[in-house]
């Protein structure tokens, strides 16, 4: 016997359709690549959207076109995200900083027929565009007047697109498991992948991302995701705003901890989300200016692990509650967030944070297991380490042009993170499988020793990675990056590693270094360290 309820698809253009109905005159505003403030609302964005959704059909995009957007957060790029998706074509959202033969690879891997561009990203165009042959239409997403020269002809200006469009445009009903958008990893683990997204997913996923045990949003919020929109769509916050009718602010390119904190404070910015390196700017701009947060009271940190100094920064100096959270690409991307249980109330101040240092339990709709090395299923004692796998209606199947070879492994989908998963469920990543450092047999956690270095007063950033070793195999090397002024030197930096760890778990070594390189989303590019280092002779202590 069936139920007798509608049959609603769960559609990404039922999202901006309720923003506008129930939320229409909620604030979206954007610091634009044109330098100024811009404000609009959810009734404009549904509106301008509906245009666009009209003209992209007029002249010719079908269902399941791939349309490739290379955009900042912003309204315009917020516009797309309805547009593109709810016609049932595939909002593909490309990352600017990779090197133009990357995109170009990557463009053409998708099949991208139409690219929108913000007017800074011309040069970037310009070097691939011609790399791609079914890339046909241009748009640069300006107006006619600030349309940047350009070496490919025929670029058209996303404001005269608009104009063209009808808002009489209806959305049409399309089945909820069609491809909505695409994601490619970032790289980080070899050649990208496309990770493609459907509307049923995306719905599923910002449902419970918007959750008290998640990001917790509601109408009365402020969000600035500074995580990028290039980015498993800015970790879903687009999609979780008009959920909710939460207040919007784009920081477009300007991503400096003074520029930031201005937004938060001119906007009552009350949370926000990106990665540890961005908080470290934001963090070393309020520290020295001896600024205070007067609006924000939660900020998600997550994409790589959140060093606990800066999670007790945020927390005892700022009064700033920090969301750490885990996941991926292929899981859209929330595997997990740090929310307590009624249990740890009463506990101390000191074993709160090293709990809120953990990646969190997964929310309803993930699971997860750990497989030791001979792939049986290990305990869940916040001790046992082994391989993180994860199920569930947002994590991904099948890679996008690679349906013919299945990832999984018994139905779950292998994340190649470590880790260990207490009573609780709450997960501790301690790496990713192939950053660990496997010395004399056992596992040293390289994000641990990286923690403890960032504690370092001097430190601004250290990275950790395996050198071969001809008797343990691997042994760690610290690269590190000192704070402007600061003094320390080999000896002082492996002498606080002493009664932090065990003995055998300490850096065998130390290089200074003036930046360690980061990938596209804004991680340690472990790869390019390995690639420097990777041959670092050892003094022979050990
Ligand atoms: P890529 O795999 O190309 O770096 P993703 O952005 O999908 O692209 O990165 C996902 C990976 O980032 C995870 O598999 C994990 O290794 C790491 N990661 C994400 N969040 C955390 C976190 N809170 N703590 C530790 N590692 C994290």
């Amino acid at each position: 016997m069936f139920g007798l309820m509608m049959q609603q698809p769960l559609l990404i253009s039922s999202l901006i359709r309720y923003a506008d109905r129930f939320h229409g005159d909620t604030e979206i505003v954007s610091r634009r690549v044109e330098g100024d403030i811009h404000r609009t609302t959810y009734h404009e964005v549904h509106e301008r959207a509906r245009r666009l959704a009209h003209v992209l059909v007029a002249r010719g995009v079908k269902p399941g076109d791939r349309i490739a957007t290379l955009a900042w957060n912003g309204y315009r790029h917020l516009e797309l995200y309805f547009a593109i998706s709810g016609i049932g074509a595939v909002m593909h959202t490309v990352n600017p900083r990779l090197h133009p033969n990357q995109i170009a690879w990557i463009a053409n891997d998708a099949s991208d027929t139409w690219l929108f561009y913000d007017t800074t990203f011309q040069p970037l165009v310009d070097g691939f565009a011609a790399q791609c042959a079914n890339l046909k239409t241009l748009v640069a997403m300006t107006d006619a007047a600030r349309l940047p020269a350009s070496k490919v002809e025929g670029v058209l200006a996303y404001e005269d697109l608009i104009a063209e469009g009808s808002a009489e445009f209806d959305w049409p009903e399309l089945d909820e498991n069609v491809a909505s958008s695409l994601c490619y990893t970032s790289g980080t683990t070899g050649n990208p992948k496309g990770v493609l997204y459907s509307h049923r997913s995306t719905l599923l996923h910002t449902m419970v991302g918007v959750s008290p045990d998640v990001l917790g949003l509601s109408a009365s919020d402020v969000v600035l995701p500074v995580v990028p929109m290039f980015h498993v769509n800015a970790w879903g916050i687009p999609y979780m705003g008009a959920m909710t009718g939460a207040k919007l602010v784009f920081p477009g390119p300007n991503l400096d901890g003074a520029s930031l904190y201005e937004l938060f404070e001119t906007e009552g910015v009350t949370l926000s989300a990106g990665v540890p390196t961005v908080w470290q700017g934001l963090l070393g701009h309020v520290q020295k200016q001896g600024l205070r947060f007067s609006s924000m009271r939660r900020t998600v940190i997550g994409g790589s692990a959140c060093p606990p100094a800066m999670l007790a920064k945020f927390e005892n100096e700022y009064d700033v509650r920090v969301i750490h959270a885990w996941g991926m690409t292929e899981t859209s991307p929330i595997g997990s967030a740090c929310a307590l249980k009624p249990k740890h109330r009463g506990l101390s101040k000191e074993a709160v944070l090293a709990l809120k240092g953990l990646q969190g339990r997964p929310p309803f709709g993930v699971d997860i297991k750990i497989l030791g090395p001979d792939g049986q299923e290990q305990p869940w004692d916040g001790k046992t380490e082994g391989e993180l796998l994860a199920r569930g209606p947002w994590v991904l199947a099948r890679y996008f042009g690679r349906e013919d070879q299945s990832p999984l492994v018994d139905g779950w989908f292998p994340t190649g993170d470590v880790c260990s998963i207490d009573p609780d469920g709450f997960i501790h990543i301690t790496d990713r499988s192939k950053d660990v450092i496997k010395s004399g047999g056992e596992w040293i956690s390289s994000i641990e020793l990286e923690n403890i270095a960032m504690a370092h007063p001097d430190v601004a950033m250290a990275a950790c990675i395996a050198v071969p070793h001809p008797k343990w195999d691997e042994r760690p090397l610290l690269v590190v990056v000192k704070r402007p002024e600061a003094t320390v030197d080999r000896e002082a930096m492996l002498a606080w590693f002493q009664g932090k760890v065990a003995k055998w778990q300490e850096p065998d070594d130390v290089v200074f270094v003036e930046a360690i390189p980061l990938g596209a989303t804004g991680k340690m590019l472990k790869t390019s360290l390995r690639e420097t280092y990777g041959k670092h002779p050892l003094p022979e202590t050990k």
